[in-house]
């Protein structure tokens, strides 16, 4: 599972926006290296097998007849206005159907994985998508892994960041891919919760965890406001 995460990073990136935005467009009619971006992610959607009728598109970085009526097929099927015009709805749902950011995120599947869920998938429109470096990431991902195996208990984990970082007025510090809320729900006993907690900060780029309690553990830091959740800092 590491290693898919991995691989999927560096083999499509997304569009990148104009430096300083979360805004883009592109249409018919433009040319160039973002729209052969876009057309070989068209062609990575149609791998996937999901949208039916996608046709296999000739990467030739002009924004023409073939590459509109496939985003307006992966468009119309998630539920987008099909107008086939790659604007910021279009690249989120692009971000979250292929897993990378331009910033280098990577975001939890949706639904999750082995032995966690991500929180932010009940509404496609959630305020947050927990994006994530890859170190992040994978640490998590073995976190997860160890709670399953271990604790026999799904974690439930909240979100990293918005898409590229950038405020989220509940989780303001989230912003650079590197903070991680586990929720506490599922791990019921004092016992579990230390367990846990000493899974975490055993990790070489955990920096410190933030809690209700200390345990008396090193790199947890006593916050009563996160009382139904740790929050993990990365190395950054
Ligand atoms: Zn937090």
């Amino acid at each position: 599972m590491l290693f898919i995460y991995k691989e999927s990073l560096n083999a499509l990136t997304i569009i990148p926006s104009p430096a300083g935005s979360k805004s883009c467009s592109g249409r018919s009619g433009n040319s160039g290296a973002q729209v052969t971006k876009l057309q070989q992610n068209l062609n990575a959607i149609k791998a996937q097998n999901t949208v039916p009728n996608m046709t296999t598109i000739s990467v030739n970085g002009v924004f023409g007849t073939s590459t509109v009526d496939n985003l307006k097929k992966v468009q119309s099927y998630y539920g987008l206005t099909a107008d086939g015009v790659y604007g910021t709805s279009s690249r989120n749902l692009f971000m979250d159907l292929i897993g990378s950011s331009s910033e280098g995120y990577i975001r939890f599947p949706f639904g999750g994985g082995v032995g966690f869920k991500n929180r932010n998938d009940e509404s496609y429109e959630s305020v947050d998508y927990s994006w994530l470096t890859v170190d992040a990431m994978n640490t998590a991902m073995s976190f997860a892994v160890y709670a399953s195996g271990v604790l026999h208990k799904d974690l439930l984990f909240n979100d990293g960041s918005y898409i590229n970082g950038g405020d989220n007025t509940d989780h303001d510090t989230h912003t650079d891919g590197r903070d991680l809320d586990i929720s506490t729900s599922n791990l019921t006993t004092d016992a579990e919760l230390k367990t846990a907690l000493e899974y975490i900060i055993a990790q070489s780029n955990v920096e410190r965890v933030l809690f209700k309690e200390t345990y008396v553990l090193p790199k947890v830091v006593k916050d009563a406001g996160h009382y139904d959740h740790f929050h993990v800092d990365f190395y950054k």
